[in-house]
C-alpha cells in the first residue's frame, strides 16, 4: 500500500462524488420564522392580558408573574407538540465558545400508567442541569456543583428538527447555586442595563424628556472554510484541532485575488441556500453572502439584531454552518487559522446603541455637529476603547486567534480606533474647543453616464483598523471566527456605560455654568485630550504605526493571548465591571483562569498531535522515500553511475531535525511545576509553540522533498482547490 493512499481516496471520492439531491426552496414568506415562537405567535394564542404581559417583559427585561409564565408554558407547548415537539431543551452559553443543552421529555406517567404531557411555568423558567463538569474557574468547589438554567423570555424560543424529531430549544442563562454567572448570557444582559442606565443619565441631562429603553445591536459576519469531508477527515489535525498543524504552501494560494467576491462554485451555492433556508425558519436575517479573500473561504452576514439575541442566533448559526456542511460532504472550519500563510478568518462585530425614542445615538445624521448626543456617545466610545483597550484585546485572545492578529492579513493586536476623515477633523476642533461645520463627502462622479452618480460616504473604509466608525455604528473587526460574539458585546457595553456615567458626572458640574453646546464642547475637549491618543486613521499594518503606537502613543501592543488575558486581573478592569455591576471580582477571576485554562489545553492538544503525526505519518514517508533513493542509488553505482546524493542529504537531515524537535516538544510538554497561571500560559505561548513551529518547519520542508505518492497528508492545493 502507499502512503498517500487515503489522499487518493480521497480525490477520487470527491471526483466521483454524487450531488445531493437538491430540495426544491420555499418561498421566504411560507418560511420565515416558522419555528420560533415569537411574539406574532404568542399573540394568536395567548389571552390579550397574557399577550401584554409577555410582551412588556421580551421589550424591556421586566418581570414576568408566576401565572402567566404558566400561561405561556401551556401555549408553548401545544404550539410545539403540533409541530411533532415531543422533549424540550433548556439551551445555555457555557465558558467555552460553544453551546449546551439538556434535554427533557414533555411526558410523565399518571397512577394509571398512562403517558401525559406536561410543561408548567416552573418547568419553563427554571432547570438543573448536572453542571459540574462545565467550566467554572474556581467558583464552584466539586461540593457546590449544582449550577441552574433560567429561562431568558427576552430572546425567542424555538424548535430544532432533526430527521426524526424535533426539540423545543429554551434560551437560558446559567448560574451557580450561589448566583454567580457561569455563562455569556448573563454578563451580556448586565452590561446592556449598565449601558442603558447611564445612556439614559446623559439623554436626560441633555434636556430628553422621552427616553425608552436603550438596548445594544449587533449584526456579525462570520468568515468560514469549506473543506471537503474526505480532505477532513484523512487529516487528524483538522479532525481534532480545525486547523493543519503541518503543510507546505501551495504554488498559486490567494495571490491573484481571484476568488475575492468571484462566483460562487455550485457545491457551495447550493450549501449556502440550505444554510439560508433553515437560518430563515428561525428568524434568523440572514442577509449577505459572498466569497472572501483565501480559496475556499466564505462569508455569511445575517442583518443586525438586539445583542442578545443576536448573540444566540449567532451560535445557532455556527452550529447551522457546521451540521449543514456534512450534508453536504463538506467540514466547516470556524478556525481563525486553518492554514498557515493565507488569510485567516474572523467574525466583524458591528454594533451600534440606540433606542425607539432618540434612534440609534450612533448615527451622526449629516451634520455631526449639530447631533451632539451622537458626539457624547462616540466620545464615549473613543474614551473607551483608549482606556480599556487591554480588555478589548483580552475578550478577543484565543489560541486560534493568536495566529490571525497582527499578521498582515488582520487587524493589529494595537487596539486603536478609526473614524474617518469627516468625524476626525470634527474631533480635532473639538480639541481646540470648537464645533465647526464638517465636510461633507461631496459626489461620486465616476464619468460613466450609465452609473448614477451616488453621495460618497464621509468617511473611507479603512480595513487595517481593529475597531472602526462605519458611519452608523462601529465595527470591531479583531475578532475571531470561532468565538462567541458575547465577550466583546459586554466588554463594549460596559466600557461605553463607564464612560456615558463619566460624561454625565462632568456634565452635571458643566452644565451649572454654561449654556449645553458650550458644556458638550468642554466635556468632550477634556475627553479628547485624555483619550485622543486612541484615534488613528492611518495604516494599521505598517511597522511605523506599531512603533509609534506603543513609543509616541503610549498604547499597548499584545501580541498572544498569554499576555491579554491577565488584563482581567487589572484592577481597573475589575473596578470597571464592579462598579457597572456586570461581573463580580470573583465572576471575572473565574473567567480569567477558564480561559488561561482553555488556551493551555488547546496547545496542548495540538501539541499532542504534532509530535503524533510527525512520529507516525511524516517520519515513515520521509524514511520510506529515502530507502527508495538510497536504494535507486546504489543499484545505480553499481552500473558505474554516480547519482547526486543531495536530495538524500536533505531529507535525512530534515528528517534527523524534525525528530530533534519531536523529542524536544515532548520532553517540554512534561513539565508541570508553574510558579502561576501567567506563568504557564506564557510557557505555552513562547517555548511550547516555538517547538511546534520548529517541527512544523522541517515536515513542511520534507513536504516539498518526499515523492508525491508517499505523501500522507492531504496538501494545501488539494484542500483548497479541488471541489
Ligand atoms: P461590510 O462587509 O461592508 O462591513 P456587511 O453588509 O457584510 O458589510 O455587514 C455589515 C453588518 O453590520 C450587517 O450584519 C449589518 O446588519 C450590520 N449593521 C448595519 N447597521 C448596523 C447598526 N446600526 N448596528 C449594528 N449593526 C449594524
Ligand atoms: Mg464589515
Amino acid at each position: 500500500m502507499s502512503g498517500n493512499e487515503s489522499r487518493l481516496q480521497a480525490i477520487y471520492q470527491i471526483t466521483n462524488r454524487e450531488t445531493t439531491p437538491v430540495e426544491q426552496t420555499e418561498s421566504l414568506k411560507d418560511i420565515w420564522a416558522c419555528d420560533v415562537f415569537n411574539l406574532a405567535t404568542m399573540e394568536e394564542s395567548l389571552s390579550k392580558n397574557a399577550y401584554k404581559a409577555i410582551k412588556k417583559t421580551v421589550q424591556t427585561g421586566v418581570e414576568l408573574d408566576k401565572s402567566t409564565a404558566d400561561i405561556v408554558a401551556a401555549a408553548m407547548k401545544d404550539w410545539a407538540m403540533s409541530k411533532g415537539v415531543k422533549f424540550f431543551s433548556h439551551i445555555f452559553y457555557p465558558l467555552t465558545h460553544a453551546t449546551a443543552e439538556k434535554h427533557d421529555g414533555f411526558i410523565i406517567t399518571n397512577s394509571e400508567g398512562n403517558a401525559i404531557t406536561e410543561f408548567t411555568g416552573s418547568l419553563l423558567i427554571k432547570g438543573e442541569p448536572d453542571g459540574s463538569s462545565f467550566p467554572n474557574g474556581s467558583i464552584r468547589m466539586t461540593n457546590a456543583a449544582r449550577g441552574y438554567t433560567a429561562w431568558d423570555p427576552t430572546s425567542p424560543v424555538y424548535i430544532q428538527h432533526t430527521d426524526n424529531g424535533a426539540t423545543l430549544m429554551i434560551p437560558c442563562v446559567f448560574m451557580s447555586w450561589t448566583g454567580e454567572a457561569l455563562d455569556k448570557k448573563i454578563p451580556l444582559l448586565r452590561s446592556n442595563d449598565a449601558m442603558n442606565k447611564a445612556g439614559r443619565r446623559v439623554l436626560s441631562l441633555m434636556g430628553e424628556k422621552d427616553i425608552a429603553t436603550l438596548n445594544s445591536s449587533c449584526g456579525a459576519e462570520q468568515e468560514y472554510f469549506l473543506i471537503d469531508s474526505n480532505f477532513a477527515n484523512s487529516r487528524p489535525d483538522l479532525l481534532l484541532t480545525g486547523r493543519t498543524l503541518f503543510g507546505a504552501p501551495s504554488a498559486k494560494g490567494q495571490e491573484f485575488d481571484d476568488h475575492y467576491f468571484g462566483a460562487i462554485p455550485a457545491r457551495v451555492q447550493i450549501y449556502m441556500q440550505d444554510v439560508e433556508d433553515q437560518l430563515y425558519k428561525l428568524g434568523i436575517p440572514a442577509k449577505t453572502h459572498h466569497n472572501e479573500v483565501a480559496p475556499g473561504q466564505f462569508e455569511i452576514a445575517p442583518y443586525f439584531e438586539a445583542a442578545n439575541v443576536a448573540a444566540d442566533h449567532q451560535q445557532l448559526l455556527m452550529t447551522i454552518l457546521k451540521g449543514t456542511a456534512k450534508k453536504h460532504g463538506f467540514v466547516c472550519l470556524l478556525h481563525e487559522k486553518p492554514f498557515a500563510g493565507i488569510n485567516g478568518s474572523g467574525k466583524h462585530v458591528n454594533w451600534s446603541v440606540g433606542n425607539s425614542t432618540q434612534g440609534n445615538l450612533l448615527d451622526p445624521g449629516k451634520t455631526p455637529h449639530d447631533n451632539l448626543n451622537f458626539l457624547l456617545f462616540c466620545g464615549a466610545v473613543i474614551r473607551g476603547v483608549h482606556k480599556f483597550g487591554p480588555l478589548l484585546r483580552s475578550v478577543i485572545a484565543s489560541a486560534g486567534n493568536d495566529h490571525r492578529l497582527g499578521a498582515n492579513e488582520a487587524p493589529p493586536a494595537i487596539l486603536s480606533v478609526y473614524l474617518g476623515a469627516q468625524l476626525e477633523k470634527v474631533f480635532d476642533d473639538i480639541k481646540e474647543g470648537k464645533l465647526t461645520a464638517s465636510e461633507h463627502g461631496g459626489e461620486m462622479d465616476l464619468g460613466l453616464d450609465q452609473i448614477l452618480n451616488f453621495k460618497r460616504d464621509p468617511g473611507d473604509r479603512n480595513r487595517t483598523s481593529p475597531f472602526a466608525f462605519t458611519g452608523n455604528r462601529f465595527e470591531f473587526r479583531a475578532v475571531g471566527s470561532a468565538q462567541s460574539v458575547s465577550g466583546p458585546l459586554v466588554a463594549m457595553n460596559t466600557m461605553l456605560a463607564d464612560s456615558l456615567n463619566w460624561i454625565a458626572d462632568k456634565l452635571e458640574t458643566e452644565l451649572k455654568a454654561n449654556d449645553q453646546t458650550s458644556a458638550v464642547i468642554n466635556v468632550l475637549q477634556e475627553l479628547i485630550n485624555q483619550h485622543g491618543n486612541a484615534v488613528f486613521g492611518g495604516d494599521g499594518y505598517s511597522s511605523d504605526w506599531h512603533e509609534a503606537a506603543v513609543k509616541e502613543r503610549g498604547l499597548k501592543n499584545i501580541p498572544t493571548t498569554a499576555d491579554a488575558l491577565p488584563a482581567l486581573q487589572e484592577d481597573s478592569v475589575k473596578a470597571l465591571f464592579k462598579s457597572t455591576g456586570v461581573l463580580t471580582p470573583a465572576e471575572l477571576e473565574s473567567r480569567y483562569e477558564v480561559y488561561s485554562e482553555q488556551y493551555i489545553l488547546a496547545i496542548e492538544v495540538e501539541a499532542k498531535l504534532v509530535i503524533d503525526m510527525a512520529k507516525t505519518m511524516i517520519y515513515p514517508a520521509a524514511t520510506r522515500y529515502l530507502s527508495d533513493i538510497s536504494m535507486a542509488n546504489a543499484g545505480l553505482s553499481e552500473m558505474g553511475i554516480d547519482m547526486d546524493n543531495s536530495v538524500a542529504q536533505t531529507v535525512a537531515g530534515e528528517t534527523a531535525a524534525m525528530m530533534a524537535g519531536v523529542a524536544k516538544l515532548s520532553a517540554a510538554l512534561e513539565k508541570e511545576d508553574f510558579a502561576s497561571i501567567d506563568d504557564h500560559t506564557q510557557y505555552f505561548a513562547n517555548e511550547i509553540r516555538s517547538l511546534m513551529d520548529e517541527v512544523r518547519s522541517h515536515a513542511d520542508t520534507l513536504e516539498a522533498e518526499v515523492a508525491d505518492e508517499l505523501w500522507p497528508l492531504a496538501k494545501y492545493h488539494e484542500m483548497l482547490f479541488i471541489k
